[in-house]
């Protein structure tokens, strides 16, 4: 049995993984983490989330409740999602990383701590947008020339980090299926008197509104013809689903960083 903790237990994505997890053979909640100053701590964990009591208390940090897990799953912020898999990797915990709006540093960091851990970080755990990423590289080795690419998500309105982690990654994906480098052909708004849309560019445009789960659309714009790939999260069960799929698969590997293409062997 597999025994996975999970830090941001209050959140909107921990309280769904904490509720996907209930009734999967082979893992179940040996620990709940929130932020020390959050009215969750010392709750029961159950009770925060919606089902009966588990009498499991929420802790205030990881540090205290590292030993009593194998893998701890994380959905919070970047500051304490570092702090947290230093943590792990010090206790010799796996780590399975859903945050997103890393900075390039602390993205160079995470890369750093996960040498010495077991660690899978994806900004989208669902099945789908993962075949999307597959998807948009094989089309885009195709359209190599007289396509426009352009990129729009859309989420919630109390979504913190923008363009969304997916939106980047499908960005990096068809910048290397096109040999560019997104750095220099990435385009993240447009307003005035602009000019021409330059070849290479690809459009990354954001939506906020409501509240929308999640949704992707790539577009590959020709002269006569446009072909335009789509994911729609209709809720966040399925980015949970994907984490305690990969909170199973992770405990298993080498040490080492892995991503969702891994855990669902689309390499
Ligand atoms: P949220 O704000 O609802 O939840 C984050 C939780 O983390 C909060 O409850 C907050 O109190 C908690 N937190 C803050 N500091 C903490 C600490 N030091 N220790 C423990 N917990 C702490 O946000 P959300 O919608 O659940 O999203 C969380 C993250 O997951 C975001 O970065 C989001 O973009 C990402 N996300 C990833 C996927 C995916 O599939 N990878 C899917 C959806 C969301």
């Amino acid at each position: 049995m597999i025994k996975a903790i999970v830090s941001g237990a209050a959140g909107r994505m921990g309280g769904r993984i904490i509720h996907m997890m209930e009734g999967v053979p082979g893992i179940m909640l040996a620990g709940a983490v929130e932020r020390p100053d959050h009215f969750a701590v010392g709750q029961d964990v159950g009770e925060v989330v919606g089902l009966p009591r588990k009498n499991l208390p929420v802790s205030g940090s990881l540090a205290q409740v590292a030993a009593q897990g194998d893998v701890v799953i994380e959905f919070t912020h970047p500051e304490p999602t570092l702090a947290n898999l230093k943590v792990a990797a010090e206790a010799g915990k796996a780590a399975v990383i859903g945050t997103t709006g890393l900075s390039a540093p602390q993205v160079e960091e995470l890369k750093r701590l996960a040498a010495g851990a077991r660690v899978v970080f994806a900004p989208n755990m669902s099945v789908g947008v993962n075949l999307l990423f597959k998807v948009v590289a094989d089309i885009a080795s195709v359209l190599t020339e007289g396509y426009d690419v352009e990129i729009v998500e859309a989420h919630h309105r109390l979504k913190k980090d923008a363009p969304s982690g997916t939106a980047l990654k499908l960005a990096q994906v068809i910048a290397q299926a096109l040999g560019r480098n997104l750095d220099k052909v990435g385009v993240y708004a447009r307003h005035g008197m602009i000019g021409q849309r330059t070849d290479p560019e690809i459009g990354i445009q954001t939506v906020r509104a409501g509240d929308i789960t999640g949704e992707h659309t790539v577009i590959f714009g020709g002269i006569g013809e446009r072909l335009e790939v789509i994911h729609r999260a209709h809720n966040r069960d399925n980015f949970a689903k994907g984490a305690v799929r990969a909170a199973l698969w992770i405990v298993n590997q080498k040490l080492g960083l892995y991503d969702m293409q891994d855990v669902l062997g689309l390499k």
